[in-house]
């Protein structure tokens, strides 16, 4: 860790998990695995760096998936409750490289892989405009929750799923239940800037929310977004302010 970063985590300039059960808050020496900067951006892989474990697969739909200890072993007690309470959730995204999001991400840019079902690149000849549309529902390399090892996605990233019987089941599980284990719905309704409402992607506070003020401060700068397609169209736009701080308050 950066000398810098030590030292403002140990002047108490960033606070950690308010809100969170103190059992499941991490001490903050432990807020990065690796070097912040590289950790922050997802440069790493999850399955051989420290403070990741794999998800069991009873809460997953059977690909490999990783989160970071803290996050994973409430995230399990979480998801086992939603079980017996008759409940199916069940992860379908946990942690995802700058790789694999530059793989998502320029395969919409080129219209490869349709978003929400439409071709961007036919809709959106403007690549300015192409990247805001990209941006209602997936982030450019490096701009990703999900690289934190922090963030899931339950059940379905179809948002037509959550208005169905099972999917309105899951999320008033949600509402009502995640709070105490340390989860938060990242992309609420109602918030001015950033992604779309995503019902099925959540958030794990007591490591999330420092890294927010964090990576907003002081580690990640213009440059940092570089090495995909579009990016320089990207970087023109607030994207500190609209896709990073865009979150529940709970989580900034
Ligand atoms: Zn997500």
């Amino acid at each position: 860790m950066a000398l810098w970063v030590s030292a403002l985590l140990m002047a108490g300039a960033v606070q950690v998990a308010p809100q969170a059960d103190p059992g499941v808050a991490p001490a903050r020496s432990k807020l990065f695995p690796i070097d912040p900067t590289a950790y922050l951006l997802g440069r790493f892989r999850a399955d051989t760096t420290t403070d990741f474990v794999r998800l069991p697969p009873k809460i997953t739909d059977g690909r490999p998936a990783y989160l970071r200890t803290q996050a994973a072993r409430a995230l399990t007690k979480m998801v086992t409750a939603a079980q017996e309470a008759g409940l199916a959730l069940t992860v379908v995204s946990a942690t995802r490289s700058y790789a694999a999001q530059r793989q998502i991400w320029n395969a919409k840019f080129t219209g490869a892989r349709r978003s929400m079902g439409r071709n961007l690149a036919e809709a959106y000849p403007d690549t300015s405009e192409r990247c805001l549309a990209i941006l209602q529902y997936s982030s450019a390399p490096g701009l990703s929750r999900h690289h934190w090892g922090t963030d899931v996605d339950f059940n379905s990233t179809d948002p037509v799923y959550w208005q169905t019987g099972r999917g309105i089941a899951a999320l008033e599980w949600l509402t009502g239940n995640a709070q105490p284990f340390g989860f938060y719905m990242a992309y609420t309704q109602g918030r001015e800037h950033g992604y779309r409402y995503e019902p099925w992607h959540w958030s794990y506070q007591p490591i999330a929310r420092p890294l927010v003020r964090l990576y907003f401060d002081r580690l990640i700068s213009d440059e940092a977004l570089t090495g995909f397609l579009g990016a320089s169209q990207v970087r023109e736009l607030p994207w500190k302010r609209w896709y990073v701080e865009g979150v529940h308050e709970a989580l900034k």
